[in-house]
């Protein structure tokens, strides 16, 4: 590829915040960001679909593409049963990351994408560690590469919080799951 050419990203998004500052931050570093929305763990259904009109709304402002992807919800609870529970940070949402990034990985590889990545280390909230390992494992079974990163470094989180401000943006107040809403 030549240096100068943009490298073509897919970048699973959870939401329009946390896109922001990530969609901005990739596109002034030499990346094409194409926003892949997948996330069943988004419950209930309402919240489900003012997170997604929101980041369509953004996507059609700034102009990035975006790709939807839909599966039941049912293979989400099923895949964290017996983990109700747990800590958010902890094993369940290692899971449910697990299952957002794999998807993100699988239609990067089959679609030529360059890397994936996720935005969801823009959140204070996220473990990053946790996340940047399980896409760098992911590396190998789809052969894509991943990109490590932390957003919400450098102020990324303070200013995906004036982004959205500005776009007067809907900001949800719990990660997604009906057992993180409390
Ligand atoms: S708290 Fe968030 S990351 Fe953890 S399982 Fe629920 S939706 Fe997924």
């Amino acid at each position: 590829m030549d240096k100068t050419e943009k490298k073509n990203i897919l970048v699973h998004t959870c939401c329009a915040p946390c896109c922001t500052y990530v969609f901005q931050y990739l596109t002034d570093n030499n990346f094409n960001p194409h926003g892949f929305f997948y996330n069943p763990n988004i419950h209930p259904v309402d919240e489900y679909q003012t997170r997604l009109e929101e980041l369509i709304s953004f996507a059609e402002i700034k102009k990035y593409p975006l790709i939807l992807k839909e599966d039941p919800v049912d293979t989400w609870f099923e895949q964290v049963r017996g983990l109700e529970n747990c800590q958010e940070g902890g094993k369940r949402c290692e899971i449910c990351y697990n299952i957002r990034l794999e998807e993100t990985a699988k239609y990067a590889s089959k679609s030529d994408f360059d890397i994936f990545t996720t935005v969801l280390t823009v959140s204070p909230h996220k473990n990053t560690e946790m996340i940047n390992n399980l896409g760098t494992k992911l590396t190998e079974k789809y052969n894509i590469e991943f990109l490590e990163a932390d957003f919400k470094k450098n102020n990324g989180f303070k200013k995906s919080i004036e982004l959205s401000r500005k776009y007067n943006m809907y900001r949800q107040s719990y990660c997604g799951c009906i057992y993180s809403i409390h």
